[in-house]
């Protein structure tokens, strides 16, 4: 869930008039056009007013959601607890995450990605998760390792289209792994939530855009650090701007609230009159991939709940 069309480039909205997402008409239309005139599609950040744009299969989580979430999250960590599974009370867990790519090809080859370039992806998961971005980052405990690479070439694939079919033919794991689907898409990238996986084992994962990789083309977000968001995310973060100027938030009480997602870096950016400055160097926030630095403790807890509930 962190959206080009919020961002910097509006594909969609430039080529099919106004959808937030892609209409038939829409993919049609950016699949004829040649890569590099994709480049020439960047426009000016949108205003605050623009955010919205979720994929298919991402869904916003109400308040009230969000408490039933919390509450059966409590009680899977209860009965887990008493069996004995996952950490004491008050450690964190920590894991190794395998890590499947699918690079989804044209059938020309286009949106391929080299091994270097995952590989450096590789590195930047390591590197943010493991908290070393920022002395004020939080060390999650989880690293990553590649498990495997697969390429395909399929024009619909590549494109996202028929999502569901394609992640349930090619996802890789059990509930530990990450599986990372590489397309070509109106998104960086869309994920899905650690509480979604009993109900819907075969599209867990993240759908990231290639040119989003270290090395890749889009503008201030080519330092692979959309991954971690994403990833974020499929370990149960929401977005630091979850619920707006609320106490409830995102959940988490270490990251301070804020109206909306932010755009590019602006330090001291103070978007509600509740305490603390707008986390904009935190992952979960919109910022460039250069503006990000860290998690925090607080989700670093959050990650080793949903991760002893849903995924360990
Ligand atoms: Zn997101």
């Amino acid at each position: 869930m962190r959206s080009l069309i919020t961002r910097p480039r509006a594909l969609a909205v430039m080529l099919a008039g106004a959808a937030l997402t892609f209409s038939p008409l829409g993919g049609q239309a950016t699949a004829q056009l040649p890569v590099d005139q994709l480049d020439d599609c960047f426009v000016p950040p949108a205003s605050a007013a623009a955010k919205g744009g979720h994929g298919p299969d991402t869904r916003d989580v109400s308040a009230t959601e969000q408490k039933a979430i919390e509450a059966r999250t409590a009680q899977i960590l209860k009965a887990k607890a008493a069996r004995g599974i996952g950490v004491p009370q008050g450690a964190l867990a920590a894991a190794n995450v395998p890590v499947y790519f699918h690079v989804m090809r044209d059938a020309a080859g286009n949106g391929d990605v080299t091994d270097s370039q995952i590989t450096q992806q590789m590195a930047v998961l390591n590197k943010t998760f493991a908290g070393q971005e920022s002395s004020a980052a939080s060390n999650t405990g989880f690293t990553f390792s590649l498990a495997g690479t697969f390429r395909y070439n399929n024009n619909n694939w590549h494109k996202d289209k028929q999502s569901s079919t394609y992640r349930k033919q090619t996802r890789k794991g059990g509930a530990n792994a990450l599986n990372i689907w590489l397309v070509d898409f109106s998104y960086l990238g869309i994920a899905t939530f650690p509480w979604d996986y009993p109900r819907n084992p075969g599209i867990d994962g993240i759908r990231v855009h290639f040119d989003s990789l270290p090395g890749g083309s889009i503008a201030n977000y080519n330092l692979g650090e959309t991954a971690t968001h994403e990833a974020g995310h499929w370990f149960g973060l929401y977005h630091t701007f979850q619920g707006g100027c609320t106490s409830t938030n995102d959940g988490v009480g270490d990251t301070p609230a804020q109206s909306s997602s932010t755009n590019g870096c602006p330090e001291g950016r103070d978007s509600c009159s509740l305490p603390g400055l707008d986390p904009i160097h935190n992952y979960m926030d919109y910022s460039y991939d250069s503006c990000y630095n860290q998690f925090t403790p607080g989700q670093s807890t959050r990650i080793s709940d949903m991760w002893t509930a849903y995924r360990a």
